[in-house]
């Protein structure tokens, strides 16, 4: 017999990103008794949102786990692509990270999301890149380049997938660039037909029972609004887990410096301007630029640290980078709470979203934590309404992904060779660099990261990914006596030409990004 369920209704405050990819995960998982043909006996789920705060409206870029994501909540990609003015992403190109503009040395670096290739049976190419199998000096091929297509077919502004590919699926691994906005209005319509009820109200008292959990929300309009679980959606405000219940915020400034974002929305010159198909990061003085390409417009923002620079130097950092583009546009302003909460779900109220914690954009680890976060509710769920032994797996979970997060975004930083302002310099300061990363890297110096590094449930990136950020970065890893462990140096040689030349192949084989993306939009 099933258990039954002592969590009869759930409510979500907060109507962002984080509340209604919430509620969409749970109501495609868990039996609402809403649903059409479900038992009475459901859970209910009621979502509140104020229409007077909005939302944040930022978090264009997303990491593959989106599109699982989207599968089990039943959009379908054309759907996502049409509505949400998205387009594809392959990876991230970081630009001037390892020195600065103009310095002698590659500028970019590519990290892809496909993963190095491996044949059945081949050897592992990253030893061979290392020991030189793909050229030795400034002959060799940059890691990302030497074991996989994807930076060509990006480069060559080709799709990750060809017209006729299935959903969510094609040869290179995705995700995608979108419009927040968009997003959460498509996310709120198909939460709604999946019986999650919707309230527009501001919430402005929680009330607290005599155990300190949450025994009712009181909004502006006069709702008393009551749950068994609450769920705080509501954003840097976290107006539950932090107001009414006081969960302590960790701040990460000492390692992630950066804590203001100015963005501005640009359009393209020409409508058929052709998109990139990666995120385009490039590091200036005090922080660096994000660059995506939506069907329309580009979204470009400077995200910086405060303690390094002020507002004017970066709106004209972020103008100088637009060029004539950004003459007459407005600039927005956000302020960053860089960090998170090591408790986050606290009685009877979880956090998700930016209520939770926030580690800066860099990589788009904030909807992967929300995916995180809405997978571990539906699949730990209380069903036994016994709330404290899933809140304790709930918090160690996402407290270690949290510190695994920090040390992969801290490690773009104190890679950098460059030295031109405080910023980078104090980025490689070791009081700066958590002792887990630094332990990695000591480690690293000295043989590659290998897959028994990685604990990868508890991991957002892959393996793979840790790879293109240590290599693009130009760590060395001096393999030392361990080389002759690796024999088959002449077979990984002819593997890396091997790539070199499939990358053509493919590039033939696969479309230019905007018309896949307009192909796309036509399927209904
Ligand atoms: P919000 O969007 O702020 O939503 C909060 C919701 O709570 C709103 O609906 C609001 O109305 C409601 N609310 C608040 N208070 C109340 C109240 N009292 N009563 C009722 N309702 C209330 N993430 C990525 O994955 N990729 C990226 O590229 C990326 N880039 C980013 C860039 C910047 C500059 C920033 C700041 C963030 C970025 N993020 C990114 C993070 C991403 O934007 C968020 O994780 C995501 O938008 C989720 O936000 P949210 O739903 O938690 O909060």
């Amino acid at each position: 017999m099933k258990p039954v369920s002592n969590i009869r209704n759930i409510l979500i405050v907060g109507g962002g990103t984080a509340g209604w990819l919430t509620a969409c995960f749970l109501a495609s998982n868990l039996s609402l008794a809403k649903k059409a043909g479900a038992s009475p006996d459901g859970i209910s789920i009621t979502l509140v949102e104020s229409k007077e705060i909005g939302i944040i409206g930022v978090g264009e870029g997303s990491f593959p786990s989106i599109r699982g994501t989207l599968a089990a909540i039943g959009i379908d990609e054309a759907r996502f692509i049409r509505e949400c003015n998205a387009t594809f992403k392959q990876g991230i190109q970081f630009t001037d990270w390892v020195r600065p503009a103009g310095a002698e040395g590659d500028a970019h670096y590519f990290h892809p999301f496909s993963h190095p290739s491996q044949r059945q049976g081949g050897p592992e190419l990253l030893p061979y890149w290392l020991l030189g199998a793909a050229g030795s000096g400034k002959a060799r091929r940059q890691f990302a380049d030497a074991v996989s297509m994807q930076k060509r077919i990006a480069d060559a502004h080709r799709g990750p997938k060809r017209f006729d590919d299935k959903d969510f699926l094609g040869p290179m691994n995705y995700a995608y660039h979108f419009d927040a906005g968009k997003l959460a209005t498509l996310l709120c319509e198909h939460g709604k037909s999946l019986g999650v009820q919707q309230v527009l109200a501001t919430v402005e008292h929680v009330q607290l029972d005599d155990d300190g959990a949450i025994a009712a929300v009181h909004t502006k309009e006069g709702l008393a609004l009551t749950a068994d679980l609450y769920v705080d959606c509501t954003g840097f405000r976290a107006a539950l887990i932090g107001e009414a219940l006081g969960s302590p915020f960790r701040n990460m400034n000492d390692v992630l410096f950066v804590d203001r974002a100015v963005a501005m929305q640009v359009p393209y010159a020409q409508p058929d301007t052709p998109i990139p198909s990666y995120t385009i990061s490039t590091a200036h003085e005090a922080g660096w630029t994000w660059d995506i390409g939506l069907q329309q417009r580009r979204g470009i923002g400077y995200v910086y640290s405060s303690r390094h620079t002020d507002e004017a130097r970066a709106e004209q950092v972020l103008r100088n980078y637009i060029g004539p583009a950004s003459d007459g546009m407005s600039a927005r302003l956000l302020k960053l709470n860089v960090g998170y909460r090591e408790t986050q779900w606290v009685k009877n109220c979880v956090a998700i979203g930016l209520s939770g914690g926030f580690l800066e954009p860099l990589e788009s680890s904030g909807i992967g934590l929300i995916e995180t976060a809405a997978y571990l509710l539906t699949y730990l769920f209380p069903f036994n309404g016994e709330l404290a032994p899933v809140a304790t797996q709930f918090n160690q979970h996402m407290k270690e992904r949290y510190e695994r997060i920090i040390d992969f975004v801290k490690m773009h930083y104190c890679l950098t060779q460059r030295k031109d302002s405080a910023f980078w310099r104090d980025n490689v300061d070791p009081s700066t660099i958590p002792e887990s990363l630094q332990q990695r890297m000591a480690m690293w110096r000295c043989r590659p990261p290998n897959r028994m590094d990685f604990v990868t449930d508890l991991e957002m990136y892959p393996p793979s990914s840790w790879q293109f950020v240590l290599y693009g970065m130009e760590f060395q890893t001096d393999m030392g006596i361990n080389q002759f462990a690796y024999p088959r140096f002449e077979e990984a040689a002819k593997e890396f030409q091997m790539i070199a030349q499939m990358s053509q192949h493919a590039m033939n084989d696969l479309p230019d990004h905007r018309k896949l993306v307009e192909h796309l939009c036509k399927v209904s």
